[in-house]
């Protein structure tokens, strides 16, 4: 790690595309940063705002309803895309949640729009009649050949996410729908571009996520972040497990 690292992360559409809380995961990455000495900085860029590709670490969008996905979709592929592109190009993160996810991909479809996305992963949205995936959802991940991991949280969610034949799911379903309800996959990971429909929100939920992600983001190894008193945040992880009906082996 370097002497003095810090996490530069980029919020994109902060005030739109933030729902379920999913703003928390902002907060929480800050505040594992600063326990332990690491800077945090928080940029925002929302409608109208030119990214930098070189500036950040980590770029985050949110979950958002079908309204305040129709607002950015056209800023995003306009003003965005080709800053996220250069910066995952670079080795940047690139996490979207749920409405911030399905716009990753090549679009979203509406029942009478579509909508652009920014084309990083190869991964289509359509929205459909029927019932909405709502509910508590665990996945099985596996990140970089370790140990499986289990993330948890909740999704509610009317689109249906189809992956192109090579890419890959984030995670596999053990409990709730995930992408589109059959697959059993959830979400996407294409090196440091992941996708995934879980809020929670995402972070709090999933602490030891959280740390994989400063460590990617700062080219370290989670090791090196040295460890935390995580009483209240593996109190929390079970919970949402235990809600999933998956719990702690
Ligand atoms: N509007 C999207 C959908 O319903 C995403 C919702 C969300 O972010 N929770 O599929």
């Amino acid at each position: 790690m370097a002497e003095n690292p810090t996490l530069r992360v980029c919020a994109l559409y902060g005030e739109l595309m933030n729902i379920y809380a999913d703003r928390g995961n902002l907060l929480l990455l800050e505040r594992r940063c600063r326990w332990r000495g690491i800077g945090f900085e928080l940029a925002n860029a929302t409608l109208g705002d030119r990214l930098d590709a070189d500036a950040h670490d980590l770029y985050y969008i949110g979950g958002g309803q079908d309204a305040d996905q129709r607002l950015c979709a056209a800023d995003l592929v306009e003003h965005k895309a080709p800053a996220l592109h250069a910066a995952a190009a670079r080795g940047a993160l690139v996490l979207g949640v749920c409405g911030g996810y399905q716009l990753l991909g090549h679009g979203y479809q509406l029942e009478d729009a579509w909508l652009p996305g920014a084309g990083l992963v190869d991964l289509e949205t359509v929205r459909v009649e029927g019932p909405r995936l709502i509910g508590n959802v665990a996945i099985e991940v596996d990140l970089d050949d370790g140990p499986k991991r289990v993330l948890a949280g909740f999704e509610n969610h009317a689109g249906r996410t189809r992956l192109g034949a090579d890419e890959h799911p984030l995670g596999r379903v053990l409990r709730g729908h995930g992408n589109d309800g059959r697959s059993a996959a959830e979400g996407v990971r294409r090196g440091g571009v992941i996708g995934t429909y879980l809020h929670g929100p995402l972070l709090p939920k999933n602490a030891w996520f959280a740390d994989w992600l400063i460590a990617a983001a700062l080219d370290t190894g989670v090791a090196e972040l040295g460890p935390l008193d995580d009483a209240l945040e593996d109190a929390a992880h079970a919970a949402a497990r235990r809600a999933a009906g998956i719990a702690e082996r």
